[in-house]
């Protein structure tokens, strides 16, 4: 890849969480107290749907963008309860957590993800495309694992598209918990290179180059610096962590990286 230089992106994924506006409002200061003074560090806000508008409507400075925690399959028309890329897009907000383990318990399989892929692209939104294993074993199956997720969830998709593709990897058995039962950062390490291997083989060097892979699982401002450090990734998608004061000291050691 010519120099041009990855920033760093953080994900801060707010789940089904807070429960009033009035409190994602409070969580929002907190993301912009944070992000003051960041050099090299993109924040990726992903609220419920609907807080996502009025947290638009605010100011924020140029390092903070909006994502929603997923899209519909489908591009419009008579499904209930669905929201559109194109409505995400409009608001508006320019990234999508797709594939998180939360939605694929709910049934999403590898070819939905796709699917919602492709719509996210033609909507013009750039995608957080989240992998990860349930359980790790000596023989090593979870790299396989990882491996069969990112070519059922990618291939076919367009040269273009893949340009830049963001994958978090999150392993599911570390999700949810505190940074004590992460995984560690050397371990983070070989998965992110195994991740950066089969992009490769996969998809070639260029678009594996220009892929940011970002670790997601009980991130919290303990470990974070530690796997800024080791781990070899280009930021982190955060849970739990994204909603507390926490937030600001990841940020600041994500920003350490250059
Ligand atoms: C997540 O669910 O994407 C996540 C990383 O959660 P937590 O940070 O709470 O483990």
């Amino acid at each position: 890849m010519g120099g041009m230089k990855k920033r760093n992106l953080v994900v801060a994924n707010w789940k089904m969480n807070p429960n009033t506006f009035l409190d994602a409002k409070k969580a929002f200061d907190g993301v912009r107290l944070g992000a003051k003074g960041l050099k090299n560090t993109d924040i990726v806000v992903c609220p419920p749907f609907p807080y996502i508008y009025p947290l638009v409507k605010l100011n924020s400075p140029k390092n903070i963008f909006f994502g929603a925690q997923n899209i519909s399959i489908e591009p419009k028309g008579a499904f209930t309860g669905e929201v559109s890329s194109e409505m995400i897009k409009t608001l508006p907000a320019k990234y999508v957590i797709l594939g998180h383990s939360e939605r694929r318990k709910m049934g999403e399989t590898n070819e939905i993800v796709k699917a919602k892929l492709q719509r996210a692209f033609g909507a013009d939104l750039v995608p957080i495309l989240c992998v990860g294993e349930n359980e790790r074993d000596k023989e090593g199956n979870h790299l396989g694992f990882i491996k069969n997720q990112i070519k059922e969830c990618l291939i076919g998709l367009s040269k273009k598209d893949l340009v830049g593709i963001n994958i978090a990897y999150e392993p599911i058995w570390a999700i949810g918990k505190s940074y004590l039962e992460a995984m560690s950062p050397t371990d983070i390490h070989e998965t992110v290179l195994f991740i950066k291997k089969v992009l490769i083989e996969q998809f070639g060097s260029d678009i594996a180059g220009g892929s940011k892979i970002l670790y997601g699982g009980s991130v919290e401002a303990e470990n974070a610096s530690e796997i800024v450090r080791i781990g070899n990734v280009d930021g982190f998608l955060v849970g739990h962590a994204s909603l507390t004061s926490q937030f600001s000291d990841i940020l600041k050691a994500v920003d350490l990286k250059r």
